[in-house]
């Protein structure tokens, strides 16, 4: 069984990157019977955000994430707590204190002036950011001396004490360390030769020391992170192996990527990207499921070819593998994710997308809340042309399922599309009010076409299309444009789903006032 964690630093901002990480720590959990918990990772307080915690736990839950352990919000559940490191601060000294003596790590005097003398030019190897300390007199300071130091009030850092020797120009070739990556195989990365800092001066630990000693006391198996992390992974592999444990297993996954109008790939940004925050898949209300299902696509090579195999199967059954894991940055494409979603609502039964529409209606747009009051009416549109098994294009998220469908409300209904130009207005009411007249609600669809195409005929239009194509000296236009005009009148709209159908689920009062509405 694998033991995976979330480590959100709590800035307020979740973003698909994340949602992205916990679905492939969900996924390793619980295919294998495992734990998946959250741990708070607040030690940058500078960039702490009032209720993010809350934010955190609520998005994920709304994507169909949930821990099974960690700072949940009726508190610390699991035996290995406390899962928020700003209240582990006794346990990351305890442990920097017993590296201290045992000399892996040592408190570090430098002032900000002593570093910069260390550095010197930006050139010198010297510059490399954690490796002043390995040029410091403090590295090999007897405990008399540091106890001194401390006395006198001096303030201090911890440094870890490297055993890696800093490149330089024409020296020898630097170690190499080997480390197994879930995602991309074996990596050959030089060894870490930085004294990076463990210990803050406020004693606060590094990210470096803080997760390398709660992943192990919390005995996580599995560490699944952005490939921003994968620099510094040597100085993790060089902890683990100072404090005398056994390293996670990394799966470090590759950032979302995006394809420019010209072409070429760059990163999601924060600025540039509004899909990047998770918020924007909430507020135009695209349903959890299509968003996980979309995640999946990118995230493993073989789910889509399982997914053609498997059309009706619970997503949960897909065996995910990060060895089917992109590398090399996953394509973030919200076409496709529109596709999805349409395949996705085709699948979800009516009554399920109308308690979807409903609470998202509440939550972001309480104006169409009375479309939910009539549950029959409501799932009847909803139902419409499901029986093909053709995705609805119409169907994707709900703030534009309720666009579309508003021509069903009669105070949301407008004329949108202008008629068809084939039909001079005078024969616009014509059609009409012939259409009115002859209107039978219990008619079947081909005694209902039969009119309509009587009313074409009477009125000089050709009641095939083909023969007006042929010959468009002898009619006006055909019956298409015909039934057009009937369409804009009931929908205001040119393009819609099958009339016929469409007067099915109005009814016949609602048929009539929106022909006679017309004429008037
Ligand atoms: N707190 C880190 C972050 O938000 C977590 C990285 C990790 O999962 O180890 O980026």
């Amino acid at each position: 069984a694998k033991v995976t964690r979330l480590g959100p630093s709590p800035t307020g901002f979740i973003h698909l990157g994340n949602l992205y990480g916990a679905f492939v720590d969900e996924r390793l959990a619980h295919q294998s019977g495992g734990v998946f918990y959250l741990r708070i990772e607040d030690t940058d307080d500078k960039r702490y955000v009032e209720g993010a915690v809350e934010t955190v736990i609520n998005s994920l839950k709304f994507f169909g994430i949930d821990f099974d352990e960690g700072a949940t919000m009726a508190g610390d559940i699991g035996a290995y707590g406390d899962y928020t490191q700003s209240h582990r601060g006794p346990i990351y000294q305890c442990y920097a204190k017993k590296l201290v003596a045992e000399g892996k790590a040592y408190p570090c005097f430098l002032s900000e002036e002593e570093i910069t003398a260390i550095r010197g030019d930006q050139e010198s190897a010297k510059a490399t950011p954690g490796i002043y300390g390995k040029y410091a007199a403090c590295r090999d300071w007897t405990l008399e001396q540091v106890e001194e130091a401390i006395n006198a009030g001096k303030p201090y850092v911890v440094r870890l004490k490297s055993d890696g020797v800093p490149f330089v120009e024409n020296g020898p070739e630097p170690k190499k360390i080997h480390v197994e990556d879930a995602v991309r195989g074996t990596l050959e990365m030089p060894e870490n030769f930085q004294d990076t800092v463990i210990l803050k001066a406020t004693g606060i630990p590094t990210y470096h020391f803080a997760h390398v000693v709660d992943d192990h006391l919390m005995r996580t198996t599995h560490v699944v992170r952005g490939e921003e992390w994968l620099s510094s992974l040597p100085i993790h592999v060089e902890l683990f192996d100072k404090l005398g444990w056994e390293p996670p297993i990394y799966c470090h996954t590759a950032q979302l990527m995006k394809l420019d109008e010209d072409g070429s790939k760059r990163k999601l940004s924060k600025r540039k990207d509004p899909e990047l925050s998770l918020e924007y898949y909430r507020s135009r209300g695209y349903h959890p499921t299509a968003v996980r299902e979309y995640l999946l696509t990118i995230l493993n090579s073989n789910f889509e070819e399982w997914r053609m195999a498997n059309p009706d199967a619970d997503i949960d059954d897909f065996e995910f593998t990060t060895e089917k894991m992109s590398s090399s940055g996953a394509l973030f494409d919200l076409n496709k994710l529109n596709d999805i979603s349409k395949d996705v609502l085709l699948r979800i039964p009516a009554a399920e997308i109308y308690d979807f529409l409903k609470s998202w209606a509440a939550e972001h747009a309480p104006q169409y809340s009375h479309m939910f009051d009539d549950r029959d009416y409501m799932l009847k549109i909803l139902d419409l042309g499901r029986d093909d098994k053709k995705p609805r294009k119409d169907l994707i998220y709900a703030e534009q399922i309720i666009d579309f469908i508003s021509y069903f409300f009669d105070d949301m209904f407008k004329i949108e599309d202008p008629m068809p130009e084939e039909v001079p207005s005078e024969d616009v009411s014509k059609i009409l009010t012939a259409y009115l007249d002859s209107y039978d609600h219990s008619d079947d669809q081909s005694q209902w076409f039969d009119k309509i195409r009587a009313i074409a005929t009477d009125l000089g239009y050709a009641a095939k299309p083909k023969d007006f194509k042929k010959h468009p000296e002898d009619y006006k236009g055909h019956v298409g444009h015909v039934s057009t005009v009937i369409r804009i009148a009931l929908m205001g709209r040119s393009q819609s789903p099958d009339v016929w159908t469409i007067q099915q689920i109005f009814g016949e009062e609602r048929t009539r006032a929106r022909i006679g509405g017309y004429c008037h």
